[in-house]
């Protein structure tokens, strides 16, 4: 299974700063490696300038960072499925800590977006993670089955594995320069890896599991050897091209 680098622009970039982003990494990464995959997600607006920038390019697609549960209707500043499609979208991101956190999404909300998501074609990346004081009261196995337990609730059971990644981001670890230590990495993956074996078990083993939390190109390499560790989801530092295409090429 290739190791997937994910990078989330969350509300950064306009249209042209995006998309020269995207020709500077493309350029300075080059041909990627045969196992690694690269996964842009850009504010909306930039999506389809992400897209044509990149155009058919092996090993790299693109994202949008939420996604609607219906495919079209009065839901206004929403986005459907088809529409992030039609712009040039492979993937999409359900539960990022800032929608559950900033912007009050419940966890049967992100299961709706999941589901529809694939249900209309797109790939997703379902991120989950505990908060810190979840995390001081003994509650992370609580925490992460709950999340995943709603998050893939009604997932049909012909569901491809490299349709459906799940990305473990502890909250307190997103954009606070706290990186998770290897240890608490390895067994929150473990951890994630047995409760997919039991939710979904006929692709638990093939599924990806992403870390992501103050990734930088300093501890890429150390967090990508880690067991069921496979891949990464980097938001600060996937802004600048050359820091992103040394955390590709960790
Ligand atoms: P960070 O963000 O790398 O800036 O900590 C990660 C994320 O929010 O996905």
């Amino acid at each position: 299974m290739n190791k997937l680098i994910a990078a989330n622009w969350k509300m950064y970039k306009t249209i042209g700063e995006a998309a020269d982003t995207v020709r500077d990494l493309t350029r300075l990464a080059g041909e990627l490696p045969a196992d690694r995959d690269v996964l842009i997600f850009p504010p909306f607006t930039a999506v389809a300038a992400v897209s044509a920038a990149l155009g058919v390019r092996p090993g790299y697609f693109v994202g949008g960072q939420d996604v609607y549960t219906k495919a079209e209707g009065a839901f206004t500043g929403e986005i459907s499925p088809g529409m992030l499609k039609d712009a040039g979208c492979d993937y999409a991101l359900t539960g990022h800590s800032e929608r559950r956190h900033v912007l009050g999404e419940s966890d049967e909300l992100v299961g709706e977006k999941t589901l529809f998501a694939l249900q209309s074609g797109l790939r997703v990346i379902l991120c989950i993670g505990e908060k810190l004081d979840e995390r001081e009261a003994g509650k992370l196995e609580a925490v992460l089955k709950r999340q995943l337990t709603a998050g893939l609730k009604g997932l049909p059971a012909n569901t491809p594995a490299e349709s459906i990644t799940i990305a473990y981001e502890p909250v307190w670890a997103i954009g606070t320069g706290k990186v998770a230590g290897p240890a608490e990495i390895k067994e929150a993956h473990a951890l994630v890896r047995k409760l997919l074996a039991s939710l979904v078990p006929g692709i638990a083993k093939d599924m990806r599991i992403l870390y992501g939390g103050s990734v930088k190109a300093d501890n890429a390499k150390e967090i990508l050897a880690i067991d069921n560790v496979n891949g990464l989801l980097v938001g600060g530092a996937s802004l600048q091209a050359a820091v992103f295409k040394d955390i590709i090429l960790a």
